[in-house]
């Protein structure tokens, strides 16, 4: 079974943030201090996770990505990690993480076949890194990274690009993919930061593929997959890739394959728009599995054609004031 949206793209890829809270606070994501968690109670359990990833495994979602907020700080992640695997629909069970906590579980995720990570790294300076992130974590995330990769990972890295912060550190990143078999992606930044700063836009996609071009010329485009959102790039001679996700300027949004659900249990069509309905709510109301089905094909519809219909849809407000802890990034 293939589900469709209104705009004919086949939705099958599920975004799951499990927690809200983060030992990090990287200043483009939360402020230095507060964004109120959720109670526990409120945020989905891993068994109503689990109930919503079968439903949704016989809706024909073949990938699964768990995100938050940090999933590792979350008890009852391996469990749910476990149960995702038994549940068998899912090809593709996918993490994003900051790393600091991750290094103990990577013999579990080995046996449960989790064989691609999404770290996140936007500096290869230690003081930066603190800058950023608000936390002296770096040595954490630089062993998690050796780690994973002589463990045979598959490695992608993330980096928010924040013009004026980090833009210096694009050409170290990018040199990584020279030495290691990783992909190094490179993320306009969002306006997703807890409300706290303005988002500043002007470093965008095409000033980083500038700064790469500028010194590899041999920077090519691969062909696009089902659902990417970075553009992926080859350089001469390296081991790994380079990606752009154009995040901000939303380049992508017509082979868009995804859904969100957020760790309260809000479902989101589309990362720009306001939390569409709450699932949690709905599921506790004790509903059938075929009615929780209904409502996902229901919703799927309801899926706007790009993130600026989506913004439009809402009070810019409420988009500035969201954290991407709180959407599950
Ligand atoms: N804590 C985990 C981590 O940092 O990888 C997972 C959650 S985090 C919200 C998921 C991804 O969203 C990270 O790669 C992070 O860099 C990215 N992100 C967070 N805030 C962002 C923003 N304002 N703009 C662009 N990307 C952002
Ligand atoms: Fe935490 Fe990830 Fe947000 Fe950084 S980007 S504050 S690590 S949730």
């Amino acid at each position: 079974m293939q589900l469709k949206d209104s705009f004919n793209r086949t939705i099958d890829y599920i975004r799951i943030g499990v927690t809200d809270r983060c030992n990090l606070r990287c200043f483009y994501c939360m402020p230095k201090e507060g964004i109120p968690y959720e109670p526990k109670a409120d945020l989905l359990s891993y068994e109503e996770i689990i109930r919503l990833l079968d439903v949704l495994g016989n809706l024909g979602f073949k990938k699964v990505r768990f995100t938050g907020g940090e999933p590792f700080l979350r008890k009852d992640f391996i469990t749910l990690l476990e149960k995702t695997h038994q549940l068998s629909h899912y090809k593709e069970i996918r993490i994003t993480t900051n790393g600091t906590l991750m290094t103990q579980h990577i013999p579990k995720l080995k046996e449960l076949g989790i064989d691609t990570i999404n770290l996140s790294l936007d500096t290869l300076d230690a003081e930066r890194f603190k800058e950023i992130t608000r936390r002296d974590d770096f040595s954490k995330v630089i062993n998690a990274f050796h780690t994973l990769l002589d463990e045979g990972f598959t490695l992608k890295i993330n980096a928010v690009v924040m013009n004026g912060i980090n833009t210096e550190d694009i050409l170290p990143l990018v040199a990584l993919a020279e030495e290691h078999p990783v992909s190094i992606r490179f993320i306009e930044e969002m306006p997703f930061n807890g409300g706290y700063k303005e988002n500043d836009t002007k470093f965008n996609a095409t000033d980083i593929f500038d700064t790469i071009k500028n010194k590899y010329a041999s920077l090519s485009a691969k062909t696009g997959k089902h659902g990417d959102t970075a553009t992926n790039y080859t350089i001469d001679g390296f081991k790994g890739e380079v990606g752009i996700i154009a995040a901000f300027s939303r380049t992508f949004c017509n082979t868009c394959n995804r859904l969100r659900i957020t760790p309260k249990g809000d479902i989101k069509t589309c990362l720009y728009d306001g939390g569409t309905f709450s699932i949690r709510d709905f599921i506790r109301s004790g509903v059938t599995d075929e009615q929780i089905a209904n409502k996902f094909i229901e919703l799927i519809k309801l899926k706007p054609e790009n993130g600026f219909v989506a913004e439009k849809g809402i009070e810019k407000s409420l988009v500035r004031g969201e954290s991407m802890s709180t959407i599950g990034g």
